[in-house]
């Protein structure tokens, strides 16, 4: 399991608004990292909720270079905690949306048990983490979504 293995279900981008929202629950008792990569979500969002980056097909426009709020690999070293307990945390988070809005069960996302390549993805993370914490313009990278 390299990545988070999303299902595309589009959920998350068709409803950035919610996950942005200061008044939300999940922003009050959010980290101030996260509260920080949030803030700065440098794209508009749609009246609908939805994120302007997002296709009529479900695709980011922008997934190379996506925030980093969007990206599941890089927020478990933000928040310097397993790989696996980020993913699983992610998948009820993501298996939620995908109950609430109905969806075919095709789309729940599975987590996989420990992986040798989860260590290995996780010490890639802090890499990359580490590049970006290292600058002085960390957080002009962060909101300029910059990751790599
Ligand atoms: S809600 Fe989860 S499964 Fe659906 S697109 Fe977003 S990250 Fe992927
Ligand atoms: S930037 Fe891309 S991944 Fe992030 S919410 Fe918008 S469409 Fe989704």
């Amino acid at each position: 399991m390299d990545e988070f293995p999303c299902t595309k279900c589009g959920l998350c981008c068709k409803h950035v608004g919610d996950v942005l929202s200061q008044n939300s629950i999940e922003y009050k008792t959010s980290p101030t990292v996260i509260k920080d990569l949030i803030n700065s979500f440098p794209y508009k969002v749609n009246e609908d909720g939805s994120c302007s980056m997002l296709t009529e097909e479900g695709l980011c426009k922008v997934y190379e270079n996506r925030p980093i709020i969007c990206n599941v690999r890089l927020g478990a070293k933000l928040l310097n905690i397993p790989l696996k307990d980020w993913y699983k945390d992610r998948a009820k988070g993501c298996n939620d949306l995908i109950r609430k809005a109905g969806l075919s069960n095709d789309y729940l996302v599975q987590i996989e048990e420990t992986s040798e390549k989860i260590n290995k993805i996780t010490d890639q993370s802090s890499k990359l983490l580490n590049q970006g914490k290292s600058s002085k313009n960390f957080k002009k990278r962060i909101k300029n979504h910059r990751p790599k």
